[in-house]
């Protein structure tokens, strides 16, 4: 399995960033995918380092990292941290940008900002040729968030050709559609697990296996049977049981061919190799 989206340079790791490896490592997952965000900008280098810390261990998964400037933060990306982002991008641990786009559910930066620093920052993408990674949140009972997004990767990003991932997709099936039509990987998190999430759950029946991806968006999201508990990348695999009930696939199904389709994004940047050495 890859889990294609965790925060593991979240400081709730820091007194077991290792062992938890080593239990992802056990549960099956060969490769995360460390978001580059930080705590903000001045913090979006650590997922890069993370990756680098743990290159070529036995016994855990291989880490790549990203970077990018979350529309929660979007109000500190200023020119310095546009920079340090486009330096970042030219990393070769650094498989795509993000995550970046709109949150119009918790409005921690206005949302004229927010728009105008996912545009910037899909131009600095583009430049370097890394894919994106979406984040996308509506305000409740709205489907604002997701209208505008679609929009803006059809202006900004359709004719890049580089595509990208929307990570912890909660939208409904007519915007994975219209993602899917643009060229995008779609992830499903833990939250597929929770019992009112039947839209997820209709969603991801109804998207190919091979446009699909798997992720904890760890620490957060836990899934069931450990909700409400810090989450860990190796509990991705609850969400690939859940994907596999559904499209009534074996499990180990859902993580080959979520791990092949990652590794298909991934081979825009680098040979593909699943995993550090075994132990
Ligand atoms: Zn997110
Ligand atoms: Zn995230």
């Amino acid at each position: 399995m890859i889990d294609s989206h965790a925060h593991l340079d979240s400081p709730r790791y820091d007194g077991d960033r290792l062992a938890l490896l080593e239990r992802a490592w056990s549960a099956g997952v060969r490769g995360i995918l460390s978001i580059g965000i930080g705590d903000g900008p001045e913090t979006m280098h650590r997922a890069l380092e993370i990756s680098r810390e743990f290159a070529g261990r036995a016994g855990v998964p291989k880490i790549w990292a990203s970077a990018g400037v979350h529309p929660h933060e979007a109000r500190l990306a200023d020119d310095a941290a546009l920079s340090k982002l486009d330096g970042l991008l030219q990393e070769p641990e650094i498989l795509a940008c993000g995550e970046i786009g709109l949150d119009y559910f918790y409005d921690n930066s206005p949302r004229e900002v927010q728009k105008a620093v996912f545009a910037r920052q899909m131009e600095i993408a583009a430049a370097r040729r890394k894919p994106i990674i979406i984040h996308c949140r509506p305000s409740e009972n709205s489907s604002n968030a997701w209208d505008e997004t679609l929009a803006m990767l059809e202006a900004h990003w359709a004719h890049t050709g580089l595509g990208g991932i929307l990570h912890c997709f909660s939208g409904e099936l007519r915007h994975a559609r219209a993602a899917l039509d643009l060229g995008f990987l779609i992830s499903f998190a833990g939250n597929i697990t929770f019992p009112k999430a039947q839209a997820i759950r209709d969603a991801a029946l109804a998207v190919p296996l091979d446009r699909m991806l798997i992720e904890t968006d760890a620490p957060f999201l836990a899934p069931v049977p450990n909700r409400g508990k810090r989450n860990e990348p190796a509990w991705v695999k609850e969400v690939a049981l859940k994907i596999g009930e559904l499209k009534k696939l074996d499990s180990a199904e859902v993580a080959g061919q979520t791990a092949q389709n990652f590794g298909f994004l991934a081979g825009m940047q680098n040979q593909m190799s699943f995993g550090n050495p075994a132990p």
